[in-house]
């Protein structure tokens, strides 16, 4: 497909928080006011010089910032194509991109006179990331997560117990992400007054996805800045795997306006039947979830369906608006990579550079494996590794045959 990367991106989302269609703040009007709150007190720090410079001393030396930009020489010779780069944000603080976003929410509650962050998590990793910001900062925090998800990831529960999180185990409804959402949503109607909702993704009701965005876009400055020194030139290609789409679009929010082509890749699972993938700007169709108008993997009543990835940190019936705004526009070209090419490229890339990557990740280093063999040599890929996979060796090591 021939991308659209010649057109100027306007500066968006627009005032009432949509990218084109998409985005907006649909929620019950007990929660407007509290967003509107966010919003401002978010537009003031923007501004602030002195917020700016607190928050990026933290990604500096806190989470270490800059991550290295590291051209994988080894993975690219295997391939003999187009010259691999990886952002590594696997080696920031905790293990993933995360951090990132947690800190600069963190931070703004402080500001705003809040003293408590609430926060819902699946696999946990938003919740480790949101309590370690919480510690950082000293502020209380509370995680709502399904009952079902506190008993497979154990050890982010712990995490984020030790870390002085109070972990709320939702019983109702399926017991997973979305219960634990809607859990926390009416815990945040009962006392917005003393606490700030931490969105783990570029997702949910405005200003969250421009948010996240600009808290995470350091990765795509950083990046461009790193390529220009290390290439002398802009990249060819950048691939980000999408769950909600916050690491995506950290790394692209920086090349927008430059010629640049640049793929999400989205977890096609193990098939393309509801409930086995998580495929939504690949297979789903716009609807209104979480206080935002967005793709959507939904039935017939508009009801999110089940979804599958073997990355638990994939696996969301939605995806930030901005995503599905770039789709439409054809900025950004959306793929799926499966739960086996992404175990595949696990294994390859643990092998050929010594670096376990995040299953949320693999999927990235699974189609740059595949575009690259189709390049120039002297082309350049850079491939954002959103965390490492240290959480996802217990559950890979039987798949790849390993006791
Ligand atoms: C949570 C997570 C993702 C998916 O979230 P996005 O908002 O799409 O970035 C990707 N990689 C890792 C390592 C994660 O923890």
């Amino acid at each position: 497909m021939k991308q659209n990367n010649d057109k100027k991106v306007e500066n968006l989302p627009t005032q009432a928080g949509f990218f084109g269609e998409y985005g907006g703040r649909f929620v019950p009007p007990q929660l407007t006011e509290a967003l509107i709150e966010v919003e401002e007190a978010y537009l003031d720090a923007k501004k602030d010089e002195s917020f700016q410079q607190e928050f990026r001393r933290l990604l500096k030396h806190f989470v270490g910032h800059p991550s290295p930009l590291y051209l994988a020489q080894n993975l690219t010779s295997k391939y003999g194509g187009a010259q691999i780069y990886l952002k590594r944000e696997d080696l920031n603080h905790t293990g993933a991109h995360k951090i990132n976003h947690t800190i600069g929410e963190a931070l703004l509650a402080k500001r705003m006179g809040k003293t408590k962050l609430l926060a819902e998590t699946g696999a946990g990793q938003h919740g480790v990331a949101l309590a370690t910001a919480a510690a950082l900062l000293g502020l209380e925090c509370e995680i709502h997560m399904g009952a079902i998800d506190v008993a497979k990831q154990h050890p982010n529960v712990l995490r984020m117990q030790l870390l002085g999180a109070k972990v709320v185990t939702v019983k109702s409804g399926g017991r997973c992400l979305k219960d634990a959402v809607d859990s926390a949503f009416a815990t945040f109607i009962a006392d917005h007054e003393h606490t700030f909702f931490g969105i783990g993704s570029v997702v949910g009701p405005h200003p969250y996805p421009m948010m996240v965005r600009d808290f995470q876009s350091i990765v795509g400055e950083e990046a461009r800045e790193q390529i220009l020194e290390q290439e002398g030139r802009l990249p060819d290609n950048l691939i980000a795997c999408v769950g909600g789409g916050s690491n995506a679009m950290g790394l692209f929010a920086a090349f927008l306006n430059d010629p640049v082509s640049m793929t999400g890749v989205e977890p096609g699972g193990r098939s393309f039947k509801p409930g086995d993938h998580a495929a939504t700007l690949t297979l789903g169709k716009p609807g209104t979830l979480h206080g935002m108008f967005t793709y959507l993997l939904q039935d017939d009543q508009g009801e999110p369906l089940p979804v599958h990835s073997i990355a638990s940190g994939l696996d969301y019936p939605g995806v930030g608006p901005q995503h599905s705004y770039f789709k439409d526009s054809g900025r950004v070209e959306y793929v799926t990579a499966t739960d086996k090419e992404a175990l595949k490229a696990f294994s390859i890339l643990s092998r050929t550079e010594g670096i376990i990557p995040a299953l949320e990740s693999a999927h990235a280093v699974a189609h740059a494996i595949k575009l690259s063999p189709t390049l120039k040599k002297d082309k350049v890929i850079i491939v954002n590794l959103s965390g490492r996979g240290d959480k996802d060796v217990d559950y890979v090591a039987p798949l790849l045959g390993i006791e």
